[in-house]
Formats: C-alpha cells, sequence, structure tokens
C-alpha cells in the first residue's frame, strides 16, 4: 500500500505527543534529597557513601571488587593498568567505538590495535582480534556497543587460551546479559561510565569491578591516594602507599555516588521497562525491508543492557540501494527522530595517526612500538562501512504502546515506500555520524 510520506508532503506517522517517554535520567526526590544530604554535610569530597555504593555495585555487578571512579574514563585507564597495560603494550579494541576505550591506553606508555566489528552485533569481531593478537598484546577491550551484548564465550576462549586478559567496557550495557551472565561480571575486569546519558545514570562517575585484587589494587593505586594504605595486599605496591602511582586524582564527588545508589536500586525496574519497549519497538518492524534490529536472537541466553544510544541496522540493497542520509531524512520528516550513523571509526581520527602528544618525536600511537601498526583508511573495511549501514533510534523509557506504534510506523512507512525516495537521494556525505553522541546541555 502506497502512502504518502510526509517528506513528500504527506501526513506524519508520529502524531501523539512524547510526554516524558524519552525524558533521561530520571531523578527522584529521594536522589535529589541523597545529593542535598552530601552538601549539607559538606561531604563531597569524602569517600564514607562512595564505600557504601561500591558495596551495593559488586553486589548487583556479581563480582567481589567494585572501586568507584571520577568518570568511566578513569575506570577504564584503572581497568588497563590493573591488566599489566605498560610501556610498549599493546591493547587490542574495537574502531567503532567511544574513543575512551581506546585512548587512555596512551598515557600508560602502551598503544591500541583496532579490530574490526560485526556487522549484526557491532561488537568486536571475535575471528578478526585473534588475529591481531602478538607477543605484545597484554587486553582485549570489549565494548557491548550500543547495549548488544559482545560474544563473551568466544571472546574468552580465545584470551584465556592466548593468556591476554579481557577489559569489558560496559558504558552503553549495563545490566546486559551474555551466556546467562551479567555484562561486567565475566572479563578479567571491567569498567563502565556512569554519566549522565548513559543507561545507569549517576551525574559523573565510573565504576571498576573485578573478582581479582592485584588487578583491584593497581587500579586504585593509579588515583586513589587516600585509598592507596594499610589494607594494601600486593607486595610490590607496599612500598609506594600514601602517594597515587598514576599522579592521578580519581575520587568519586559524593554527590555522584549518593545519587548513585538511589539510581541503582531503581535500575532493574527501569531496565526492564525499557527493555520491553525497545523489544515492542523492533517486534513492529519485524518483516520491514531493509531495516533489522540490533538485538541478540531470542533464546540464545544473551539479553541488551539498557539500550544507551540504541541503532538500527540498515540494509540498503533491499532498498534499491537508498542512501541512509535520505533514509533518515525521511524517518525524521514522520516526526521521528533519527540520524544515520554510530561512532565514526577511531582508526580514522589523526589523534592515532599523526598526533604526538607526550613529545616523543613520533606520532603517540607508535611512540614504542616496534613496527608501524597504525591503520590507514581502507585497512578496516568492515568498520569503515558501519556508520552506511546504522541510524539512531528512539530510547523509549516507558511502554507506552501508542506512541512506540506511531514511530515504528515512521520507520515502516519508509522502508515499504523506499521506491519514492530513490529520485530525491541525494547519497551519503564522506563521514556519517560522529565521535560522540552525548549533546550536552
Ligand atoms: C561514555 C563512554 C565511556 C567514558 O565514560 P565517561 O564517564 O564519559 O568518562 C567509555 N566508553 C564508552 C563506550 C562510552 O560510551
Amino acid at each position: 500500500m502506497a502512502e504518502k510520506l510526509a517528506v513528500l508532503g504527506g501526513p506524519k506517522a508520529v502524531q501523539t505527543p512524547a510526554g516524558n517517554i524519552f525524558d533521561w535520567p530520571i531523578v527522584t526526590q529521594e536522589a535529589e534529597d541523597a545529593a542535598l544530604g552530601v552538601l549539607r554535610r559538606g561531604a563531597m569530597s569524602g569517600t564514607d557513601v562512595t564505600k557504601k555504593f561500591e558495596d551495593e555495585y559488586a553486589a548487583w555487578q556479581g563480582t567481589k571488587y567494585a572501586l568507584a571512579f571520577s568518570t568511566g574514563t578513569a575506570a577504564l585507564q584503572g581497568a588497563m593498568y590493573g591488566c599489566g597495560v605498560r610501556t610498549g603494550d599493546e591493547i587490542i579494541c574495537p574502531s567503532v567505538t567511544y574513543w575512551a576505550s581506546a585512548m587512555p591506553v596512551f598515557s600508560l606508555g602502551g598503544t591500541v590495535v583496532f579490530a574490526e566489528v560485526d556487522p549484526d552485533t557491532l561488537c568486536i569481531d571475535p575471528k578478526d582480534l585473534e588475529r591481531r593478537i602478538t607477543k605484545r598484546t597484554k587486553a582485549i577491550v570489549v565494548v557491548h556497543y550500543c547495549g548488544y551484548p559482545a560474544p563473551m564465550a568466544e571472546i574468552m576462549e580465545i584470551a584465556n587460551r592466548r593468556k591476554i586478559k579481557v577489559i569489558e567496557d560496559v558504558s552503553h550495557a549495563h545490566g546486559g546479559v551474555s551466556g546467562g551472565r551479567k555484562l561486567g561480571s565475566i572479563g578479567h575486569v571491567s569498567g563502565m561510565s556512569l554519566m549522565s546519558g548513559k543507561s545507569l545514570a549517576i551525574g559523573e562517575g565510573g565504576m571498576l569491578c573485578t573478582d581479582d585484587r592485584e588487578t583491584y589494587e593497581y587500579a586504585l593505586s593509579l588515583g586513589h591516594y587516600e585509598r592507596f594504605g594499610a589494607d594494601i595486599q600486593t607486595e610490590e605496591l607496599k612500598q609506594f602507599l600514601g602517594l597515587p602511582i598514576g599522579g592521578y586524582k580519581y575520587r568519586m564527588h559524593q554527590c555522584s555516588s549518593a545519587v548513585g545508589r538511589v539510581q541503582l536500586k531503581d535500575y532493574d525496574a527501569r531496565n526492564a521497562e525499557i527493555l520491553k519497549a525497545m523489544n515492542y519497538f523492533w517486534d513492529l518492524l519485524d518483516g520491514a525491508p531493509g531495516i533489522r534490529a540490533h538485538r541478540p536472537p531470542r533464546g540464545s541466553g544473551a539479553e541488551m543492557g539498557g539500550w544507551y544510544a540504541a541503532h538500527g541496522l540498515y540494509r540498503a540493497e533491499e532498498l534499491g540501494g537508498l542512501s541512509i542520509t535520505r533514509f533518515c531524512q525521511a524517518v525524521a520528516a514522520e516526526g521521528c527522530s533519527t540520524g544515520p550513523g554510530c561512532n565514526i571509526p577511531l582508526h580514522l581520527h589523526p589523534v592515532f595517526n599523526t598526533c604526538d602528544i607526550y613529545g616523543a618525536g613520533k606520532p603517540t600511537r607508535i611512540a614504542h612500538s616496534r613496527r608501524d601498526l597504525r591503520q590507514p583508511p581502507g585497512s578496516l573495511p568492515v568498520s569503515e562501512k558501519i556508520p552506511a549501514m546504522t541510524y539512531s533510534v528512539p530510547w523509549f523509557k516507558f511502554c507506552r504502546q501508542n506512541i512506540i506504534e506511531e514511530h515504528a510506523n515512521a520507520f515502516r512507512k519508509v522502508a515499504e515506500n523506499y521506491k519514492l525516495l530513490l529520485d530525491s537521494d541525494p547519497g551519503n556525505p564522506p563521514t556519517l555520524g560522529g565521535w560522540h553522541f552525548f549533546s550536552h546541555r
């Protein structure tokens, strides 16, 4: 049935006002009171609330230790250091991710080798990553991209066989599940952002989780001087107690920890509601040409977590080659917010190619390498195509069926009437997507 597309002057598919269905984060009176309590006690720089938050987080995550950081970026740097990443070492990280999955390695003297992502999961491709392991590889950073649980069983098998650590970056996928286990408790260590845009949003903050005491203590030694004391068990570290050996200060602001305790308590219920809403959205689009849900198959023992930066997959070949750019223009005209692309592949950015950050006389990426491991345009063909194969989808926080149906209709209407758009298709610009998604207020 040909319906007139809004972009060609027809009526919009989305008519009902969104209300608060997209609002995030949800800040309750209880969260406000918790933050005020910290302010009124003047306890912003303390650690009493933070330690309670860590205990609760570790229990929720199912790991022995949880260590709070000022940001997710710092937590990931701590995870890398905890895994033994030092000067000259390599990590392997997907190219399609937020920069903080990889960049903290530079400050440790290490470097990064980027791996391809799988075009269906948008997570690191296990086969490709194995090919990139060298004698200098210390750790693999696995990103559960846009909420999708990476194939952890396969990745852990490779890592254990090759004696390499796995760092899970759970910044997009709090509460997700892989192989029946909660993301963030499967790898050797995990790091995650808890900043305001993420699905578990506490303000600014990050968390590191692990079962391994030594990893925990090395991560702590970098930037938690006030806790780098008598109860440290790692022999090698004992001689340095009292000062942060990284020269960083990574303590979490206690307004964040106080809000975090409340957000964590409410999180499972909110995540379940998001899951229900997003699954309803994608169920409605089942079978629509050219578009595919970005979620694991049912019965796979895997489940999305939080759906941060939710995206869909695009298969232009099913739509006569219609560009993602024109497709998204048409969906947006229907009153549904979407945009083409996701994270621009990191290996294309000059900071990974030419930037001499620390004045070593050569680009930081290869400052301590025996070979030139830089990856020029064309070297990661799958990753470079991903932006033209993805688009953002609405992130529903409540399962209000009528609103979700209208948004799903916007996508279906455009997909089913794609032929009407082929003539006016401007094609894609040279780059799609951005280096990050969050827009600051
Ligand atoms: C947001 C994010 C981070 C960094 O977290 P911050 O709290 O912003 O420092 C790291 N990795 C990924 C994948 C992210 O999306």
